[in-house]
């Protein structure tokens, strides 16, 4: 039986050939592919310094960091996001606070996000979930009237725009990820993109164990690098980036288009907006499991039997997670019993409705680049009829 995946890198021989040549090279980190790399993501994206690093947990470890966002301080995050965007701000020692998502983008909602802001409260970081975008103009506006920083979480929303300007470029930090299922990949990787020369400047001195020149430490870093390899890799991908999203996205309206005709009443396709240009992390529907008369989760299993690769995400809000609901951050209680934290939190609290309602009933099908409309219509057919058996 063939298995149609869903996600598969788009790689071949031009990736192998720049990636053999830096190995030849013997020169690994620190050289002129990550530089290259950086000035061709932030020519790409439209923003002044890009700074690759190694993943893109690592540089929204560093965005906080930057930001000066430390223990005492709350940031606001959506529920349904992985786990990066929750944990980095714990690895800051401040606290994640959760605000509700919008039924239909699946992204922060701004009304709920204004109800949560404190006077501890020092940022947000909006996730443009799936490929789609958080609503940045109101998500912009509650920052400027509440004095707080934004961190576009954008890992998968790579050449998403909102409003013809590209997710990332607009806060005041943007983060992206080149993990293997992204829209692009370096294996692992990250990048950092900002205007803010000194916010650029600080996160390559904190990518690089805090060092200014070879031996003095002036912050406290990390070692955030990307190698040489990578950034090869990265420079080959960027440059494909375009044309794999034009196929991710035209693959998704196609599998939109085709489920919409079937009028399946189980199936709710995304809504698509006017003012953003989706890229489509994998093409997310939400399943009604009343009238489908199956669960999600049974959904998934039976399609995996039937040859199709779907992704289950996010299957319940972050809040629940056990890190949270026990406090298992830093030992001794850090960051939640911080002396700087002059409040505490009860995750067991944390209730929110839409992500309550969404969470565990949103399945990603594939849509990826290499696929044939013949793959995507064995999609379709197989998907509808799985309620026959
Ligand atoms: C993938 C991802 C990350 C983390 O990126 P890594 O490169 O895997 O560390 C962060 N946030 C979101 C929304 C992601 O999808």
């Amino acid at each position: 039986m063939k298995i149609i995946k869903v996600a598969q890198p788009w790689v071949g021989r031009e990736e192998v050939k720049a990636v053999q040549e830096v190995i030849l090279s013997g020169r690994y980190i620190s050289g002129l592919k990550v530089e290259e790399f950086e000035r061709r993501f932030a020519d790409y994206l439209g923003t002044r310094y890009a700074v690759a690093v190694n993943s893109g947990t690592a540089a929204l470890h560093i965005a906080l960091a930057v930001l000066g966002i430390g223990p005492g301080d709350e940031v606001i995050v959506p529920p349904l996001t992985f786990f990066s965007t929750v944990s980095a701000v714990l690895h800051q020692n401040s606290i994640p606070i959760f605000a509700d998502i919008d039924p239909e983008s699946y992204c922060l909602a701004p009304q709920d996000v204004e109800k949560k802001i404190s006077s501890r409260t020092k940022a947000i970081i909006p996730v443009h979930l799936y490929g789609n975008s958080a609503e940045m103009k109101d998500i912009m506006q509650l920052a400027r009237r509440y004095r707080l920083k934004v961190i576009e979480d954008a890992a998968q929303a790579h050449g998403t725009e909102y409003k013809a300007k590209k997710v990332g470029s607009i806060g005041d930090i943007g983060i992206f990820s080149f993990f293997a299922t992204k829209h692009m990949t370096t294996g692992e990787g990250g990048m950092l993109v900002t205007n803010n020369k000194k916010y650029a400047d600080l996160a390559r001195m904190i990518r690089s164990h805090g060092l200014i020149g070879r031996d003095r430490h002036h912050y406290l870093g990390y070692n955030y690098r990307l190698s040489e390899i990578a950034a090869a890799m990265g420079l080959v991908q960027l440059k494909k980036l375009e044309r794999a999203n034009q196929k991710r996205i035209k693959n998704s309206l196609y599998l939109i288009k085709k489920l919409e005709k079937k009028r399946i009443p189980w199936i709710k396709t995304p809504k698509l907006a006017k003012h953003i240009k989706h890229t489509f992390f994998w093409c997310p529907i939400c399943i009604d499991e009343k009238k489908l008369g199956m669960d999600t989760k049974s959904l998934v299993e039976a399609l995996a039997k039937k040859g199709i690769e779907t992704r289950h995400r996010y299957w319940e809000p972050l809040y629940k997670q056990k890190i949270l609901l026990q406090k298992n951050a830093y030992p001794k209680g850090f960051p939640f019993n911080s002396k700087h934290y002059k409040k505490s939190i009860d995750y067991h609290k944390v209730y929110l409705q839409n992500a309550e309602k969404i969470s565990g009933k949103v399945i990603g099908l594939p849509n990826h680049a290499m696929l044939t409309k013949q793959d995507l219509d064995i999609v379709v057919e197989k998907l509808i009829k799985i309620k026959a058996g």
